[in-house]
């Protein structure tokens, strides 16, 4: 499933709310620094010359699906999604300060949220772009690396928790973190990040990470990964249950 436009909804989103979402990533491939077994947009497809929006592009596009909401709050969050990783826009910068102030001016009650996979917070311009948000909602899918490289399939195939969990860190807890949950097969190669020795490492991983809130989810649409199985409600709770006791808030969508 692909965004066939920059701005889309909005749309009920099941963990966000009301949500009008923006696609920085090209209309016709998805382009991402991951690709997950279970990316609703599918596996990335080869893209010689991908045309982004410019930031006047994105401007224009959020100030004419916003003003129509001037007068009546029905919009919870501007999120930032897409077909791809929002944050290798080259200019995400720019346009999260036209997107805040354009939310200013049109929607002041609405947040700007971001859904990224985490992989470009080596770079200082969209770190300080997603200080301005109200919610950074950064996926960290394991903390193994074996089951992350088999879960996200990163471009980067150096890139690893430790590197990832550094790069969160200079949030210092002011941010969502976000994992999918989820089973199945890849090539032969069993996955599942909720067997115990998973969880034991995340749990570590939230723990020493403190962030405000975490979101775990399950599969919810078709992926590009047949043999993929969704985790049944009793046991997402039951994963969430013992960082609530630790009064973490948890969200779970399922
Ligand atoms: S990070 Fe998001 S957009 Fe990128 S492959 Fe994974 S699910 Fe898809």
């Amino acid at each position: 499933m692909l965004f066939p436009s920059i701005v889309y909804g909005p749309i009920r989103s099941r963990r966000l709310g009301v949500s009008l979402g923006v696609n920085l990533m090209p209309t016709t491939a998805k382009l991402c620094s991951f690709d997950c077994v279970y990316c609703e947009c599918g596996w990335n497809q080869p893209v010689s010359h991908p045309q982004l929006p410019t930031r006047q592009q994105v401007r224009e596009a959020l100030a004419s699906n916003l003003s129509p909401f001037a007068s009546s709050p029905q919009i919870d969050v501007i999120t930032f999604s897409g077909n791809g990783e929002p944050t290798m826009h080259p200019d995400f910068l720019g346009i999260i300060q036209d997107t805040c102030a354009l939310r200013d001016q049109y929607c002041p009650n609405a947040k700007v949220s971001v859904l990224s996979n985490s992989t470009q917070l080596g770079r200082q311009d969209v770190v300080e772009a997603l200080r301005l948000c109200d919610n950074r909602i950064l996926k960290l899918d394991s903390a193994i690396d074996s089951t992350m490289r088999l879960i996200d399939q990163p471009v980067n195939h150096q890139l690893t928790v430790a590197q990832v969990m550094e790069w969160l860190r200079i949030f210092d807890g002011d941010f969502t973190l976000q994992t999918c949950f989820l089973r199945g097969e890849y090539h032969g190669q069993v996955i599942d990040n909720t067997t115990p020795h998973e969880l034991q490492a995340w749990f570590q991983a939230v723990d020493s990470l403190h962030p405000k809130q975490v979101m775990i989810y399950v599969i919810d649409r078709a992926t590009p990964l047949q043999t993929l199985e969704k985790i049944p409600a009793e046991q997402m709770q039951a994963i969430a249950e013992p960082l609530r006791d630790k009064g973490i808030d948890v969200i779970v969508s399922v």
